[in-house]
């Protein structure tokens, strides 16, 4: 579901962070506390965040519970930032994620990771190819676009984490832009919002390039996020300027 309208203006894509993790987060730093996250949040000028927390297959993960305790802590604050607590989940292959329907369309917002290759249980191509894990990117995100579970798709098709293959952003040259297109469309048909993630961004340039045009073109909807693990990390001003020139 689409909660801001289609947008393509960094300055103003910047003044909602989509991606924040709290300390529930494995990978996130300790002084993610929610207050202290909004704090910061009102100090960037921020008028909406996402707390996101990683949702997958591990045991001593609890999305749901820790997503109550948050929004405890969120209706207890006095802010004019608006804060939705959901979850990072995991597209972990076709048609298999991290939590059940109910759990899903039960959360307030639904960000959804199809890359997270470097987790043991994640589904890998047959072919561990830059074409393999091309084609099964396409395929985990169509499939997931069959569903109604997705807000956005984070850092999407980026490469991060594929150590199978030597060179991880050969993937991205197997992309062409009628198949992106078509993924996007798909995308936007479901309701679901593209991440400008900015480690992603920053980290493929080219393609993000690419991929923020052809969406322009089709009138998609984007959401900024800078997948803060810290709380220097959530003001998205120090990485910015280096986006849009990027993006422009
Ligand atoms: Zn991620
Ligand atoms: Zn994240």
């Amino acid at each position: 579901m689409f909660l801001f309208d289609v947008c393509f203006d960094l300055d103003e894509l910047a003044r909602r962070n989509m991606h924040v993790h709290s300390h529930f987060s494995r990978c996130a730093s300790g002084e993610m506390l929610l207050p202290d996250i909004v704090r910061a949040a009102e100090r960037a000028g921020l008028t909406d965040i996402a707390v996101v927390d990683h949702s997958n297959l591990f045991k001593d993960v609890e999305v749901p519970a820790h997503n109550e305790l948050l929004k405890a802590q969120r209706d207890a604050l006095d802010t004019p930032v608006r804060v939705r607590i959901g979850s990072e989940l995991s597209a972990w292959g076709v048609g298999k994620y991290s939590e059940t329907p109910e759990v899903i369309r039960a959360m307030e917002y639904r960000l959804f990771a199809q890359n997270h290759y470097q987790m043991f249980y994640w589904e890998h191509p047959e072919e561990q190819t830059p074409r393999g894990y091309a084609d099964h990117m396409l395929a985990v995100l169509t499939e997931l676009f069959r569903t109604d579970f997705c807000d956005c798709v984070a850092h999407p098709i980026a490469p991060i984490k594929i150590r199978t293959i030597a060179e991880p952003a050969r993937v991205l040259d197997c992309i062409s832009d009628a198949a992106l297109g078509d993924l996007l469309a798909a995308g936007e048909a479901a309701g679901s919002a593209w991440e400008l993630h900015a480690g992603a961004t920053l980290g493929f340039p080219a393609f993000a390039r690419r991929f923020f045009n052809l969406g322009r073109e089709l009138g998609v909807h984007f959401t900024f996020g800078t997948d803060a693990h810290s709380l220097a990390a959530i003001d998205p001003a120090p990485v910015l300027e280096q986006m849009k020139a990027v993006l422009a």
